[in-house]
């Protein structure tokens, strides 16, 4: 499962960030999964509450927070950006086929909340 890889790594990221500031423990991390990132939200909280639990240092029952982005493409021909998903690889403006995704492939810590 792509999920449980995604999920090991961040684990391990906020960790780290977690050590360096010498937090004790998280207790929510809240995380933008874009829109085309192949990302199934129900299977990566079933993935966090096992991992956090078993291979995490500092974020023992931590909470995920998952926020969906937006898949946005520009078009090298007409310089435009257009929604990724009800248009695909197609530009709806010119009809080019010269484009390519700028944002919605992303999985990115956006927040982390500690306890105090
Ligand atoms: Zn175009």
């Amino acid at each position: 499962m792509h999920e449980l890889g995604v999920v090991f790594h961040i684990i391990e990221q906020v960790d780290e960030i977690a050590e360096e500031n010498k937090v004790k423990r998280v207790a929510e991390v809240t995380l933008e999964i874009g829109e085309v990132s192949s990302i199934v939200p129900h299977y990566m909280t079933e993935c966090w509450d096992w991992a956090v639990l078993h291979r995490s240092k500092h974020m023992k029952g931590c909470k995920l927070n998952l926020i969906q982005v937006k898949a946005t493409s520009y078009c090298e021909s007409c310089k435009k950006t257009y929604p990724t998903v009800p248009h695909g690889r197609t530009c709806p403006y010119c009809g080019s086929g010269e484009t390519y995704l700028i944002s919605g492939n992303e999985t990115e810590i956006k927040e982390i909340k500690v306890e105090d």
